[in-house]
């Protein structure tokens, strides 16, 4: 039962980075963090991927700065689009879709609306404004032209229009409008499900679609021919006024129409963006971060890392192919939760270091029984506070503590009670010394040893007493002791102030001189041997 527990305990603490990383993505995801970094990649990707064809059966018609200088500032008299209508009424066949809003009415809207009924097949611009009043052309017009379509593109934050809902309200965008005139009198490619929101496929810079001058058209400079069987879109792209941005056309950026043509472009080439299902991605996510973070888990950081910037890059370059087939792939998020899963499992790994380099440091340097510093402890710290006393000509003491008749309480009571006799006594001992550079160490068997820096005999004498009187208090029954009803200790203190043609170790003699004494002096008391009675440090 314990194992089984132990076991998914630490499952849970494989799984934990991939839990936290997708936790955070997925609130990252909900707070829409990503949006900026995924329209970058987005931008990108499409760099990346290079040019695709423009579907030849469009043709722009723009007014831009040569039209506006020729025919001064915006808005026209409809004068200018009567002439447009009648060169390209010679041209018949044709779709000429307006993306300009004749919302304002105009002493010549007759002659503009018999312009279009003499064409047949004009197609409209309609729109909403930002509080959602529509925005008609005049009824005139309206009723004058074959259909009308919305122009409509919902900007994402960094300006861009990345999808265009084809209906809305019943109402078909200009694209839709235009190619249903289109297909009156030719053959047309199935539409796509116009429920849907479409997402437009960027072919190239839009200058690589056949343009022309408004003015070049309407003064005769274009051949009437390449009007033929197409569908003209007219609209501006004169600078700053319907701006439109691409990851192509971005600077400067280039006239709204150009939306509605990549629109049809797209219709035509059948190559709108296919995206996965939201609900298939939070799944993904879900499943990745812990997965990862179980695969990566006995790597070593490098390994890790390694992989990890692989995976990215590999990613990177998945989603530029799936682009290339009109997937787009979110690029950011996954990133973000390979990286953050990574981290946090090489963090955890060296949580998990320091935590077993402190086990190994308590298991080289305390003893397992009492808990307090062990043998080897004792010796390293005791070299390095003889040299720090020989420097400071300061008096170091050491005592040397053994438990009185411990053979017999042992007999008595038994190995384990002795046990946990040893273990009171270093408690008892530990609470004896004050200051942080004092040290008590097990010496071995039921023998303990203090280390006092900086402390004279007087000193040592005191600490003698109080781990004395501290072992007393602690009242353990020892029938056996010849001294004593309770457990008793006997204590040898020796001093010196060390100096270099001494070694270390004659401390600890010394000491253990006192602590003989001290035995044989009736046990239960203290001893002392100072570096005076010796005949040294004089
Ligand atoms: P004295 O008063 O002269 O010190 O007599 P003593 O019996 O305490 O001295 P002796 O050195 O003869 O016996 C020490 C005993 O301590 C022997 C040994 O069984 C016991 N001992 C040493 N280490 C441990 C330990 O870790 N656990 C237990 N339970 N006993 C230990
Ligand atoms: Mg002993
Ligand atoms: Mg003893």
């Amino acid at each position: 039962m314990y194992d089984l527990f132990m076991e998914i305990w630490r499952l849970f603490g494989k799984l934990f980075p991939g839990c936290i990383a997708m936790l955070i993505v997925v609130c990252f995801l909900l707070l829409g963090i990503f949006q900026p970094l995924e329209w970058m990649t987005y931008n990108t990707l499409f760099r990346l991927r290079g040019n695709i064809d423009w579907n030849q059966q469009i043709v722009v018609v723009t007014i831009d700065n040569k039209s506006l200088l020729e025919f001064k500032q915006f808005p026209w008299t409809r004068t200018r689009y009567i002439e447009l209508l009648n060169i390209l009424d010679t041209a018949q066949p044709n779709v000429v879709a307006f993306d300009i809003i004749f919302s304002e009415s105009s002493p010549d809207d007759v002659a503009l609306a018999n312009a279009m009924k003499q064409h047949g097949k004009v197609v409209l611009a309609e729109a909403w404004d930002s509080q959602g009043e529509p925005w008609f052309p005049v009824p005139e017009l309206e009723q004058a032209a074959i259909t009308t379509g919305h122009i409509f593109g919902p900007k994402d934050g960094d300006g861009m229009i990345r999808k265009v809902q084809p209906l809305i309200n019943g109402i078909p965008s200009l694209g839709i409008a235009a190619i249903q005139a289109y297909a009156t009198f030719t053959e047309i490619p199935s539409l796509p499900n116009l429920e849907e929101a479409l997402w437009i496929n960027w072919p190239s810079q839009v200058q690589q679609m056949p343009h022309y001058s408004f003015v070049d058209v309407v003064q005769g400079k274009v051949s009437t021919d390449i009007f033929k069987n197409k569908i003209v879109l007219v609209g501006v792209t004169a600078p700053g006024i319907d701006v439109l941005v691409t990851p192509f056309n971005y600077d400067p950026p280039t006239g709204g129409v150009y939306l509605h043509a990549t629109f049809i472009s797209n219709v035509f080439g059948h190559n709108f963006l296919h995206l996965f299902p939201s609900g298939a991605w939070i799944i993904l996510l879900l499943l990745a971060g812990p997965v990862w973070g179980l695969l990566i888990v006995r790597w070593h950081s490098g390994k890790k890392l390694g992989f990890c910037i692989g995976i990215c890059v590999i990613w990177e370059i998945f989603s530029l192919f799936m682009l290339k087939i009109n997937y787009w792939l979110p690029v950011a998020a996954p990133m973000t939760l390979l990286g953050m899963t990574t981290g946090i499992v090489i963090w955890q790994d060296d949580l998990n270091l320091k935590a077993e380099n402190q086990t190994l440091y308590r298991l080289a340097n305390y003893d397992s029984l009492t808990q307090i510093p062990n043998r080897r402890r004792f010796d390293e710290y005791f070299q390095q506070e003889w040299g720090r006393m020989t420097r400071e000509k300061s008096s170091l003491s050491l005592i040397l503590c053994d438990v009185d008749f411990f053979k017999r309480y042992n007999d008595t009571y038994g190995h384990q009670a002795g046990d946990s006799c040893l273990q009171k006594v270093a408690q008892a001992m530990s609470q004896a010394i004050k200051r942080p550079s004092d040290l008590v160490a097990r010496y071995g068997g039921e023998e303990f040893v203090v280390i006092l820096p900086n402390t004279t005999v007087e000193g040592a004498m005191i600490v003698a007493e109080e781990i004395r009187s501290q072992v007393k208090i602690l009242a353990i029954s020892h029938k056996a002791s010849e001294v004593s009803q309770y457990v008793t200790v006997s204590l040898g203190i020796a001093s010196i102030i060390p100096v270099s043609d001494i070694p270390a170790e004659f401390l600890i003699k010394t000491a253990d001189e006192a602590l003989y004494r001290a035995k044989k002096a009736g046990r239960d008391r203290f001893c002392m041997i100072t570096a005076e009675d010796l005949g040294l440090n004089r």
